[in-house]
Formats: structure tokens, C-alpha cells, sequence
């Protein structure tokens, strides 16, 4: 949906790469475990600094709290700093590999900080006796209703301050983990026992999920949140990659499909990637 909201001097390069920008869309998540450094870019627990106002630049951040601390608790906002500057300067150096592998990833992390539980230290509800709610929200809510969501949220338009734009983005879905968490509480209180779970077949094996009952409740109480993250998620991955192409000068990119060859990286199918979190992508 990103694509097709780019300009006609750059629509026709991204829709030449359409089909391996949505295919790798989930490499930084096969990555996770397999290369050292990316499993903090996914998230940031905005909720470890209590009381702080978190430096917007790395080297500020890194003066302040260490690096491993900051590690530990998530990167993400200023990763994808370094990442709009790598994509501008592959936009610069017209690399067409490169501008599509980083403008694949790009999407992905972008979409990651779009989902409220990955702003929090309680990401999976683990502290709050809410196990399996990160799944509810991010996979079982738009698996059921992706297809009532509107996805077309216009042109793209360039943003002049990308640093303000990713920590207003990360702020703002920060601030929806409290309705996430308490409305998943509200109705599993509310329903009786037998009727807030079930169990499915996912990839031959048979999983205990939220009931339909319980979903279309939760779906409900958030009132279009998963749809309006969604959405946001779109605009900012176009207006990023619009944005760095601008910076970079808009130079004429080849527009002949050539995708990119498969990861360099270890890789690893998701379905079978050793859980160190439980059945959390973050
Ligand atoms: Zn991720």
C-alpha cells in the first residue's frame, strides 16, 4: 500500500520491486535470533525511563544511560535514524540492491513501532497476567479483520524533520498500551471461563487462541485502533521513503525488475525460530 501511494518519478522503481518488497517484508524478524544487535532495533520500553525525557539522538542516549542499557530496553527510534541515512545515501548512489533490501526493512520497523506493545517493558502482558495479548493485538485482530480496514491514506508527503516525526510516532503509540491492556482485562473478566478461549489448527499443530466471542468484543471496545495504526504505518513507510529520495536529490533510478538476491544474512523460516521470548515478535 506504501508503493502505491509514491509520485510518478518514483512509483515505477518501487512497483518493479513490488512483489520482493512484500515477500521480505518479515527478514529483520528471521534475523532476530540469528544476528547479534538486531532484536533491540523491533522495540523500545518507553515505560523503563520513567520520568525521563529519552535524548533523540544515539550519542546523547548513549552519554546518559550506557549502551548496553539502552540495548537491553530497545532501540528502535534511533536505529531507524541510521537507517533513513543509509537509505538516502543508497538513493544517492542509485544501488538499486541496496535502496530495495533497506527500504524493505525500513517498512518493517516502521510497522513494529506502530504496535503499542512493542513501546512497553510488559510487551506480551507478562506482567500484568495477560499472557498472549501481543499475539491478540498484532496477528488475531487484523487476520479477522484486515479486510473491513481502508487502507488508501493518500499521497505521500515529504517530512522535514524525520527525528521529531520518529519519536512523536513512538510517543503517540505509546500512549495506546493503556487501552490495549485494559480492555483485553475488561472483557476476559466479563466473560465466563469456558467461553474466552479455543482451539484451532495453525500449521498442523492445534493452538489454544481467544474465542471468536472474545476477539469481536476486543475488536470492537479498540474501536478501529489496529486499523488507524495500520494505516499510520503505511504513511510513514512512504513518506520515509519518499523523504529520503528527496534528501538524496531525486536522482533517476533504473526502473528494469531486478530484485535483490535473497538475504546474505543467516536466515531462518519464522515458523521455526527458537522462542528466547514466548511467541512474541518484537
Ligand atoms: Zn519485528
Amino acid at each position: 500500500m506504501a508503493v502505491y501511494r509514491l509520485p510518478p518519478e518514483l512509483s515505477p522503481f518501487f512497483k518493479a520491486h513490488i512483489a520482493f518488497i512484500s515477500e521480505n517484508a518479515v527478514n529483520p524478524d528471521r534475523r532476530r535470533y540469528a544476528v547479534v544487535g538486531e532484536a533491540e532495533r523491533h522495540f523500545i520500553d518507553l515505560d523503563a525511563y520513567p520520568g525521563d525525557t529519552l535524548p533523540e539522538t544515539w550519542p546523547e542516549a548513549v552519554n546518559r544511560y550506557g549502551e548496553e542499557a539502552l540495548r537491553k530496553h530497545g532501540i528502535a527510534p534511533w536505529y531507524l535514524q541510521k537507517h533513513l541515512y543509509l537509505l538516502t545515501e543508497a538513493f544517492r548512489e542509485k544501488k538499486t540492491d541496496r535502496i530495495i533490501r533497506l527500504a524493505t526493512d525500513l517498512g518493517h520497523y516502521v510497522a513494529d513501532i506502530h504496535v503499542p506493545l512493542h513501546t512497553t517493558r510488559n510487551y506480551n502482558g507478562q506482567l500484568s497476567g495477560q499472557d498472549g495479548v501481543h499475539a491478540f493485538w498484532e496477528s488475531r485482530l487484523p487476520e479477522k479483520y484486515a479486510n473491513e480496514y481502508e487502507f488508501w491514506v493518500g499521497p505521500v508527503t515529504y517530512l522535514p524533520n524525520t527525528t521529531e516525526t520518529l519519536w512523536a510516532t513512538v510517543r503517540h503509540t505509546h500512549a495506546a498500551c493503556d487501552s490495549v491492556l485494559l480492555f483485553e482485562r475488561k472483557i476476559y473478566t466479563t466473560l465466563p471461563e469456558g467461553r474466552r478461549y479455543a482451539y484451532e489448527m495453525r500449521n498442523q499443530v492445534l493452538v489454544k487462541l481467544q474465542s471468536a466471542e472474545f476477539t469481536d468484543a476486543y475488536h470492537k471496545m479498540l474501536d478501529g485502533q489496529v486499523e488507524r495504526q495500520m494505516r499510520s504505518a503505511i504513511r510513514l513507510i512512504g513518506d520515509f521513503w519518499y523523504t529520503c529520495w528527496v534528501n538524496a536529490g531525486q536522482p533517476v533510478l533504473d526502473t528494469v525488475a531486478d530484485s535483490p538476491d535473497p538475504e546474505p544474512t543467516p536466515s531462518m523460516p519464522a515458523d521455526t525460530l527458537p522462542h528466547t521470548r514466548p511467541d512474541v515478535d518484537r
